[in-house]
């Protein structure tokens, strides 16, 4: 196996100093409050090895990386019917835009995009009881972590400043791809997006999308082998919005990213790998988690093409 701790330790001292030319998310104003200069990394294997350097223990916002666990939790309620309310395209515009929703009569081009997801919050309230709770659950079951909690500042910011997202879900119901009532599902979304994690934390929810023999501690899959591959598929094509290209170009692992300034990648059969700085580059994407990952993937030759 190669060095992981040599390796990340290596590229984060080069990074560390780099001049970063991104911007801290404040357009929800609670994320303004995030200092600039955290920096983590870690990485957990199929094995459950973990490797971790800089701020690799502190909480954060993942935001976007939610779409991931929606989509699993709806994936798994649903079934193939999913996809008759939100495609499995790239759109090549930016994750907040409602430019295409008119000409696709409200149906999203993928998941990730906030459309995406907010189509895919609607179905889980269709399915759930008590959605922020029962969506809680899955995510500590899926990693065997009660620490897991939502964090309430940020999902009131959001909540208070989400126009475009109002906006979106408003204008979606009006074509009928939204069934349930527009401030549940905007609440609920908020609240996913305002899950907290660690770098390591956020490493190990996503093995079950590494693993193909991954079941959580009760003994149970949490989805069968062509949907997870299926998940990774959508990541690699839609993970990043309108740098999806680029990410692929560079980095070439499934992955995704949140105005958090996280970032997680996958490589199907090896390991996870999270980077959080919180400086966003012009498409909202970390900065300096893009070029972390592109380095880490050359040194250890594990892009999967
Ligand atoms: N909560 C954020 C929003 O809806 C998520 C966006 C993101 O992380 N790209 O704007």
């Amino acid at each position: 196996m190669e060095n992981y701790q040599k390796i990340i330790n290596s590229i984060y001292s080069n990074l560390k100093n780099v001049t970063d030319t991104g911007k801290v998310a404040d357009y929800i104003p609670e994320l303004g409050n995030i200092s600039p200069d955290n920096f983590g990394v870690n990485i957990t294997t199929i094995d459950k090895k973990s490797f971790g350097v800089g701020d690799f223990n502190k909480k954060f916002s993942i935001q976007s990386i939610s779409k991931i666990l929606t989509l699993t939790l709806a994936y798994q309620l649903e079934g193939e019917t999913l996809w008759k309310r939100v495609d499995v395209e790239p759109s090549g515009n930016p994750f907040n835009s409602l430019l295409q929703l008119e000409a696709d009569l409200g149906i999203p081009r993928n998941p990730f995009i906030n459309a995406g997801a907010i189509v895919v919050c609607d179905v889980l309230i269709s399915h759930l009881q008590n959605p922020k709770d029962e969506f809680l659950a899955f995510c500590r079951e899926i990693s065997n972590n009660n620490e897991l909690k939502y964090n309430e500042k940020v999902a009131q910011s959001e909540k208070k400043t989400g126009y475009r997202n109002i906006a979106m879900c408003n204008f979606i119901k009006s074509f009928g791809n939204i069934k349930n009532d527009i401030e549940d599902v905007l609440d609920f979304y908020f609240y996913t997006c305002s899950l907290e994690m660690t770098c390591q934390e956020l490493s190990q929810i996503f093995l079950f999308l590494a693993n193909d023999d991954f079941i959580t501690q009760r003994g149970k899959r949490v989805l069968t082998m062509s949907q997870a591959k299926r998940i990774n598929a959508i990541l690699l094509t839609c993970g990043f919005y309108d740098e999806s290209g680029e990410f692929a170009f560079r980095v070439g692992l499934p992955g995704k990213s949140g105005v958090g300034g996280g970032i997680v990648a996958i490589h199907p059969d090896e390991f996870c790998i999270t980077v959080w700085s919180p400086k966003l580059n012009k498409k909202g994407n970390s900065y300096k988690g893009m070029l972390f990952l592109e380095q880490f993937t050359t040194a250890t030759a594990s892009s999967i093409f």
